[in-house]
């Protein structure tokens, strides 16, 4: 601890401008990529690295690090965020405002700015027994009004929010790994993508592109791991021909922050549906009344709309539809082992064989309840008329059990010879079939189909309402 003597250890809060021999201890909340730059001077190159540093709940503040670029680079191997730093001899500075200051380095509270400089200034990693009291500022957002942008309005009107900055609660629903993207001026730079969701959509996508982030966010787990994210900015997307949100220099994500709000989404994440499936099996037997469903389509019209939007990103509300169409069983397989299926009742996942639900995400699993094991229908069916046929269509739990006329446990005792009646009653007759489509999207490369309710049909009805094309 050299470096300490003859320093004074001061809080953030209470230093200024000009002050000499300081030694600030707190922790690293953000980190940024790191830069060489060329000394106009004498042409040498200099590294640069800034981060976001804090020793209390009020006061944060940013750093520069200047030195040759090994020094940089060792700095950056060795300081992350979440390590807890003593910084000794810093030149402490009014920060500059209104400059690209503002547009590239996070918002922060202190009126100063940090500076540390190979050679004269020093920073360490903190190991005294108070380095854990600084490890609570980790969770605390820097804002205190969360003023947060639902997903569901990123989804569905991001474009019109091109340029600027937003914030985000969101929980994690899939972290992608890391791609190596070759720049136009030939540079080769990491990026990886978390998808993100909250209780008002899900499937939105965030592009990381620093590095310290890019490495964070392998530890962040699906459905468990939530993120407020402050400034955020919104960036047009020419492949995906939308704007994405997009983690720059300025944002400050608080993992697991430690705010009211973040509790109820951590509630709702843990069980929320999320898989194509686990959404339209959710969303089809929230259909209270399927008569409502009253648009004829034919299945050409079906598949145009459930295709047409694969490179959009959509919100919730547009990336479902409903339609009734009269059309034939073409394909109905009732001897297949998986059309009935065993289900843990408290997480509603497939269990396959067994006597336990295997789900790491479920109370069953985690020990905390009894395993209750239901039977129900999971059936795929053919639906076709004169334009196509819809394939795969699901045909699930009790909108089954209404088209069958009988329940999943009554099927499982039925005899081979009474199932084939059963399928022969539905086969190739002219139904009339309430479906729900989950339309292809960005994120779901295909779309889904579920059959809500579907009755034989009279030849009189098919013929009035039947649609030409
Ligand atoms: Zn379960």
């Amino acid at each position: 601890m050299a470096a300490h003597i003859g320093v004074r250890r001061m809080a953030l809060a209470d230093v200024c401008p000009g002050l000499e021999d300081t030694l600030l201890i707190g922790i690293i909340i953000g980190s940024q990529n790191s830069r060489t730059v060329t000394i106009r001077k004498d042409l040498s190159l200099r590294g640069v690295w800034n981060f976001t540093f804090r020793d209390s709940e009020a006061d944060f503040v940013n750093v520069t690090v200047w030195g040759t670029p090994a020094y940089i680079d060792s700095c950056t191997d060795k300081f992350h965020v979440g390590d807890v730093v003593s910084i000794t001899n810093a030149k402490i500075a009014f920060r500059v405002t209104g400059g690209s200051e503002d547009t590239f380095r996070p918002e922060v509270s202190s009126p100063f700015q940090l500076t540390l400089t190979e050679g004269s200034s020093e920073m360490q990693h903190h190991d005294l027994p108070d380095a854990p009291s600084f490890m609570h500022l980790l969770h605390i957002p820097t804002r205190q009004s969360l003023d947060t942008v639902p997903v569901r309005d990123i989804n569905s009107n991001g474009n019109v929010m091109q340029g600027n900055f937003v914030n985000l609660l969101v929980a994690v629903q899939n972290v992608q790994r890391v791609r190596q993207i070759k720049m136009q001026d030939g540079r080769q730079v990491e990026c990886r993508e978390v998808t993100v969701f909250d209780c008002t959509g899900s499937g939105l996508s965030l592009q990381l592109w620093e590095k310290e982030l890019i490495y964070q966010a392998s530890q962040w787990k699906s459905r468990e791991t939530i993120l407020y994210a402050v400034d955020i900015r919104m960036k047009w997307n020419n492949f995906r021909n939308s704007c994405i949100p997009t983690v720059t220099s300025k944002t400050i994500i608080t993992v697991d922050p430690q705010v009211p709000d973040a509790e109820c989404l951590r509630v709702y994440a843990h069980a929320a549906p999320l898989q194509a499936t686990a959404i339209i099996d959710y969303l089809a037997s929230n259909i209270v009344d399927a008569g409502t469903i009253r648009n004829v389509l034919s299945v050409r019209a079906v598949l145009s709309r459930a295709w047409a939007d694969l490179n959009k990103t959509m919100s919730d509300d547009e990336q479902q539809f409903t339609a009734l169409i009269y059309a034939a069983v073409t394909h109905l397989d009732l001897h297949h082992e998986n059309v009935v299926v065993t289900k843990c009742t408290s997480c509603n996942k497939m269990v396959s064989g067994g006597n336990s639900c295997v789900n790491p995400e479920c109370a069953v699993e985690q020990g905390s309840e009894m395993f209750v094991p239901l039977r129900v229908f999971n059936i795929r069916i053919n639906l076709s008329d004169h334009t196509g046929t819809l394939k795969n269509c699901r045909l699930t739990a009790d909108a089954a059990e209404l088209v069958l006329g009988c329940t999943a446990p009554q099927f499982d005792s039925m005899s081979s010879d009474q199932k084939i009646l059963l399928k022969w009653n539905l086969l190739l007759e002219h139904c009339a079939a309430r479906i729900l489509v989950l339309k292809a999207s960005h994120e779901r490369r295909q779309p889904y189909i579920s059959l809500v309710s579907c009755n034989i049909a009279d030849l009189a009805e098919v013929a009035s309402r039947l649609p030409v094309l």
